[in-house]
């Protein structure tokens, strides 16, 4: 048991508090994390490192531009090679419905200077040699957006939490957050260890219901199951991220350093709960769906396969919010964008809470909102 002093207490170790964490430390905060088990323990080491701009809401796009150009600087920032590579994100249309949808994404995404277009099944092709365009309208492209590695990048700003004189304490579990007068006052571990803080930021992903409970906070983040497979490394033959959002459909990429493929689907119907087992349905299903749309994958072996969790609020937007309690902030309830979503709300999150505003107003997140403006590609 022991106490300590920090600026800021941050909880959990995957992306959201690791780069809130260094974007804290590196405006001049003390800032402690603490992680229950292990970085990358959670969602963000689970996760298949896509990063792209192409959604639909607003707030959304604008946070994406931001975060992608963070990407491009990151290894210089970090001192670490993140393996970001602008391969693109191929969003396929099998129906005229679909086809009307990202025509509609297009023109908001547009407003905001992203380079997309709509592109015809022949173009398609050429993106991606060997696609199966059976029944194939099109697709939306976007070459600016990529990939990178979830374990570098984390590991990345938990390392430089440490060079701006923080502290990253793994095996932390927080098992009580202490509030007086409507102020956050300290943090307790399962081990007794108390932190005295002005400032909490519960990042637990799947867990921030939980970790917002122990404040008295009420945190809408549901976890659904989602799982995932990567294949032995091939030869390098396909550059963008492929979205098939067909019911039986997928999503995929083929690592641009290394040959493997990697990807998943979303379960239909959805798999709510923090049950983690790998299902044989998805072992069977989703090789079958990868080789449906790249035939050409069919001698592929699968080497491994997982389950983690999306973390879902009511409208699948984020919550990046002060709460009722003084001091106590959330950044929480990613969805299956978390990634992707980390480096920028890591850095307008810091601003928010040291300053009281962030460069891009990130008031849609907030806590309080009615959760009318769903994201319409999740
Ligand atoms: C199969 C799959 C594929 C995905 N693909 C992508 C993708 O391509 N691109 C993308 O951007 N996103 C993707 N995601 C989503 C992304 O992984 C998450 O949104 C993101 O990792 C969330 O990060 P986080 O830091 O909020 O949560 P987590 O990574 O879950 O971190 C939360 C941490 O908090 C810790 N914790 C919980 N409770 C406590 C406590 N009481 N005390 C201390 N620590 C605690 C946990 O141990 C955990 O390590 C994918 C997710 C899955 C499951």
């Amino acid at each position: 048991m022991s106490r300590g002093t920090a600026d800021a207490v941050v909880i959990g170790g995957g992306i959201i508090g690791a780069a809130t964490g260094y974007y804290l430390a590196r405006q001049g905060l003390k800032v402690v994390l603490l992680e229950r088990a292990f970085p990358c323990a959670g969602s963000t080491g689970r996760c298949i490192g896509g990063i792209r701009a192409q959604f639909t809401h607003d707030l959304t796009i604008r946070v994406m531009l931001e975060s992608i150009k963070m990407f491009q600087e990151l290894d210089e920032e970090l001192g670490v090679d993140i393996e970001w590579y602008a391969g693109g994100y191929l969003f396929l249309a099998f129906d005229e419905q679909r086809k009307q949808s990202f025509l509609q994404a297009i023109e908001i995404q547009k407003r905001y200077g992203l380079k997309v277009e709509f592109i015809s099944k022949e173009e398609c092709c050429r993106i991606v040699p060997g696609l199966n365009a059976e029944g194939l309208l099109g697709g939306a492209w976007c070459p600016t957006d990529g990939q990178a590695n979830p374990f570098k990048v984390t590991y990345g700003y938990l390392e430089g939490i440490k060079r701006f004189r923080g502290e990253v304490l793994v095996c932390q579990e927080v098992k009580r957050i202490n509030v007086i007068g409507g102020k956050v006052v300290s943090v307790v571990t399962a081990d007794g260890n108390e932190f005295f803080t002005p400032v909490v930021l519960n990042a637990a992903g799947p867990w921030a219901e939980d970790v917002g409970k122990l404040a008295g906070v009420d945190v809408p983040v549901k976890p659904d199951r989602h799982e995932a497979l990567v294949t032995e490394a091939v030869e390098r033959c396909l550059e963008p991220m492929l979205v098939d959002y067909r019911p039986d459909g997928c999503y995929f990429v083929q690592h641009y350093g290394t040959g493997h493929f990697i990807g998943c689907y979303t379960p239909v119907p959805i798999v709510p709960g923090h049950n983690l087992d790998a299902s044989d349905e998805f072992i069977t299903e989703m090789p079958r769906r990868m080789v449906r749309l790249l035939p050409k994958l069919a001698l592929v072996k699968v080497l491994r396969h997982w389950a983690g969790s999306y973390e879902m609020t009511p409208d699948g937007n984020p919550i990046c919010s002060g709460t009722p309690v003084e001091g106590f902030y959330v950044s929480a309830g990613m969805s299956g964008h978390g990634f992707m979503f980390g480096p920028a709300l890591g850095k307008l999150m810091a601003e928010l809470i040291v300053q009281g505003r962030s460069t891009i107003d990130l008031n849609e997140f907030r806590l309080d909102r009615p959760w009318t403006k769903a994201e319409a590609m999740k």
